[in-house]
């Protein structure tokens, strides 16, 4: 066993890790401070292949493996979530429709998704307690060779500047487990998008309810079997998690770099704070805890690639590191003391960002039934 990358698997970490220093380290506080969508930065990403890392070169993609696309989240995450956050959205939408769609559907929209010329968005979450139940829950009902969607889905990233929508709905209103994929264009009359939701983190990275108004699909439009969107939803959103993993040790190892250097020239008593002994225990177990995080992470990212079952892992990361990432952020913070709390450090950002991490797609809390379920 030997948990190193490849060669290949390091150059593109490094050439994520230049590309994030060039174009986002610049702009990472002003997308915190705006919140506006980074289109020219997208458009850089495809440039340089980040957003078709994962998928195989007869889709258009770059044929890389899902560990380098792990590798390049955490790269990109060090300097910016949110932009991490798009990606990992983007890479949902043309996963599900390369892996599920229609000859049709996947001609139509994954190279343009893989080249940036159009955006994705997965929608899944509704206000009800599961997709499928409550007073909002998206409906399909079928008429004139296709179906007419109604509800609304809620949260949904990327949305109002995606092209493309990948949404879930029921089919069978007797039967709320069962839901069924679709594929939607943007411009599909009857759909809105309501006012972009100020959140807490994750700046730049838009997240909006999305209202079907009896909004008409052709059958070409379902994604998979009909009834048999979960097992899409199931995979992809574990797939999500493992990104989210990659996102939370970005993070993690940006503070923990951040801490340190203040550490090192913060002087109190006439001396540096880091040689107090409280304070290098604080970084002593941040620095240890993505490490440690980074090896279930890139684990986890290995199975995905070897074709192994990797869910059980992908949720345990989903539910760890949300816990170790808020802990990291709360013990730089406090090495960083007032100074670290100044909205000019870069610490609260992080703070905001790891928290918006903790809640993409499913609170941290959701998978430990996955978890429990797996223990024999
Ligand atoms: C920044 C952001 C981006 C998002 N992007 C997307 C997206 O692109 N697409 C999408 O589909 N969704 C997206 N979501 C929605 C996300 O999936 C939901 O917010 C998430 O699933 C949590 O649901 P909730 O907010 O209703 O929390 P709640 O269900 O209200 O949960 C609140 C708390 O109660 C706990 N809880 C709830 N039910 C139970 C229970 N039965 N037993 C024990 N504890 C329980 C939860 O674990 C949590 O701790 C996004 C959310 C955020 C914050």
């Amino acid at each position: 066993m030997k948990f190193e990358l490849t060669e290949e698997q390091g150059l593109i970490q490094q050439s994520a890790r230049d590309f994030a220093k060039e174009f986002l380290d610049p702009v990472a506080a002003d997308l915190d401070r705006t919140g506006e969508f980074p289109t020219a930065i997208v458009k850089e990403l495809a440039k340089h292949d980040f957003l078709g890392l994962h998928l195989p070169a007869d889709a258009g993609g770059a044929a890389a493996g899902f560990v380098s696309y792990i590798a390049a989240i955490e790269a990109l995450s060090r300097s910016c979530s949110a932009v991490a956050s798009i990606v990992n959205n983007q890479a949902m939408s043309s996963y599900a429709i390369y892996h599920w769609g229609s000859a049709d559907l996947k001609k139509k929209y994954v190279a343009p998704l893989i080249k940036g010329e159009i955006i994705g968005a997965f929608a899944v979450y509704e206000h009800g307690p599961t997709p499928g139940i409550g007073p909002d829950a998206l409906t399909a009902t079928k008429q004139d060779g296709g179906y007419v969607l109604k509800g609304t889905k809620a949260y949904v990233r990327n949305a109002g500047v995606a092209n493309v929508y990948v949404v879930f709905a029921i089919t069978d209103p007797a039967d709320p487990k069962a839901l069924t994929g679709f594929v939607v264009d943007a411009t599909a009359p009857g759909l809105k998008v309501g006012p972009k939701h100020s959140t807490m983190g994750l700046k730049g990275c838009p997240v909006a309810d999305v209202v079907f108004e009896n909004v008409a699909v052709p059958e070409g439009a379902v994604l998979g079997t009909v009834k048999k969107g979960r097992e899409i939803v199931t995979r992809t959103l574990a797939l999500a998690s493992i990104a989210e993993g990659a996102q939370t040790v970005g993070i993690g190892q940006t503070a923990v770099e951040h801490a340190a250097g203040h550490a090192r020239e913060r002087v109190q008593f006439g001396k540096p704070v880091g040689t107090f002994q409280a304070v290098q225990t604080l970084l002593a177990e941040s620095k240890t805890d993505c490490y440690l995080a980074r090896l279930a992470l890139f684990n986890a990212a290995q199975l995905v690639e070897d074709g192994k079952p990797f869910e059980t892992e992908a949720a345990m990361l989903k539910s760890f590191l949300a816990r170790l990432g808020s802990k990291i952020l709360l013990d730089t913070c406090q090495v960083e003391g007032g100074m670290g709390y100044s909205e000019t450090m870069p610490i609260p950002r992080l703070f905001r960002d790891i928290a918006g991490t903790n809640l993409l797609d499913a609170p941290a809390d959701f998978p430990d039934g996955v978890i429990a379920a797996s223990i024999n």
